[in-house]
């Protein structure tokens, strides 16, 4: 199993969506699609929360950071179903489920810390479960499912922080001990700089785990923080590729890369 992580700019309409199909379209094997809100719906969203807030503040309820997670894990769960209603259209066998019902988290709710084993049990379970005589047939097959949303043991949706996608896709590739992740994404893989910024920033092809985390740290808006160790852990491969050119190498980020030696200018 390979996991693939789409972004909200990478679905930003339906170009992106067809272009989504088409690189799943060649693969062999099976794919773990996890997947952000379409475009900028997350801030739309956080407008909605915004309108409530006031209400839920004047009557004295302590409610405000559910109300976010249960308003703002739509824009996600809208996304992965519209992408897995195309998927099926198009031929692409796939099989969407929610992530609030496999992501577990504690109740931390905007900021929610994954607990692995018991996302372990019921990734395995929510896998199993569907696994029917027919689609055992159907070779490869596409699991859809939702970045950066998660719930509790006791079914309340929480959220992992923004821009959280690229962790629930290094979690979901932990506990299914995948073979790599990619993280599709409008730049040509991780660069020296932010190319809107300096036109000579180059391309970094292998980067080792500490760099990495070392560099998404620094400002270099390019995978969320959290996302490294969940994959360190395992010694499973990152690769950052570019969504509209998928056969570039990009960047890969594994174990064995040498210490990057070349001058970063990322800051933030
Ligand atoms: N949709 C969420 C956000 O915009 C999560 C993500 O894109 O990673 O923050
Ligand atoms: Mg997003």
């Amino acid at each position: 199993m390979k996991v693939y992580k789409f972004g909200g700019a990478s679905i930003k309409d339906a170009r992106g969506i067809r272009n989504l199909a088409q690189i799943l379209s060649k693969e062999q094997d099976d794919i773990w699609v996890v997947i952000s809100a379409i475009g900028k719906t997350t801030n739309a969203l956080e407008q909605v929360v915004e309108t409530h807030r006031p209400i839920i503040e004047d009557l004295h309820l302590d409610l405000s950071d559910t109300v976010y997670d249960a308003f703002v894990s739509m824009g996600e769960l809208q996304s992965t179903r519209i992408v897995s209603a195309y998927l099926t259209s198009v031929g692409i066998a796939n099989t969407w489920l929610d992530a609030t019902h496999m992501v577990v988290t504690d109740s931390n709710h905007r900021s929610a810390n994954v607990l692995l084993p018991e996302t372990r049990e019921r990734v395995r379970e929510a896998v199993e479960s569907r696994k029917t005589a027919a689609l055992k047939d159907e070779r490869p097959h596409c699991w859809v499912t939702q970045g950066f949303i998660g719930g509790t043991q006791d079914g309340e949706v929480t959220t992992l922080g923004r821009e959280g996608s690229d962790y629930s896709a290094a979690v979901f590739a932990n506990v299914l001990d995948a073979e790599s992740v990619t993280v599709w994404k409008d730049v040509p893989g991780i660069l020296t700089a932010d190319p809107r910024r300096y036109s000579e920033a180059q391309l970094i092809q292998e980067l080792n785990y500490e760099d990495a985390i070392r560099l998404a740290q620094s400002g270099a808006q390019i995978i969320h923080p959290k996302t490294i160790e969940p994959l360190r852990q395992k010694g499973i491969p990152l690769y950052v590729k570019p969504f509209f050119h998928p056969s570039e190498p990009g960047t890969c980020i594994h174990a064995q890369a040498p210490k990057l030696t070349i001058p970063v200018m990322w800051g933030k």
